[in-house]
């Protein structure tokens, strides 16, 4: 863990709003394609249309997974086995293989941690978080966004 070394006390969410604090309200529509960014390395973690993370399983054993980097489309692959319901211990970038998982941050169904990684919008990132259980499709914006970003998540209307 490398995350003090960089910052100034604050956190890698601060820093990235600072940067378009002015911006407009943005709705990103279902289906929108979301460029993603390792929080730590800044990499890209879209790879060939597909966000590639390195994930660890419930009984440590280490793989790939890929998720659709399209809003509200939950295409998943995994070379390993993750048993439905279950969180996985942790998700990793790809690059410089830190984990993305948020402690003290939950679900939004209360059910397990979070990982977040960044999602570009226009020309603009924003922290992006979800679910590490299997079979749980939350995720969401950060918080302090939530009033400058609208998902357009047909979950909730
Ligand atoms: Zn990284
Ligand atoms: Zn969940």
């Amino acid at each position: 863990m490398t995350e003090k070394d960089k910052g100034k006390g604050q956190s890698w969410e601060e820093l990235f709003w600072k940067s378009h604090k002015y911006n407009e309200r943005v709705n990103i529509k279902s289906g929108s394609y979301l460029r993603s960014f390792c929080p730590h390395c800044e990499k890209e973690l879209t790879r060939n249309n597909v966000i590639h993370l390195e994930v660890i399983g419930p009984n440590d054993e280490s793989g790939w997974i890929e998720l659709s980097p399209y809003l509200n489309t939950f295409d998943r692959k995994t070379d390993i086995k993750l048993p439905e319901a279950q969180e996985v211990k942790d998700l990793r970038c790809p690059h410089c293989h830190e984990s993305l998982k948020i402690e003290g941050r939950h679900c939004g169904n209360g059910d397990a941690h979070v990982a977040g990684f960044l999602v570009g919008i226009s020309n603009i990132r924003v922290p992006f978080f979800i679910c590490m259980r299997e079979g749980c499709h939350w995720h969401a914006i950060a918080p302090d966004d939530e009033g400058k970003i609208i998902l357009d998540d047909s979950h909730e209307w």
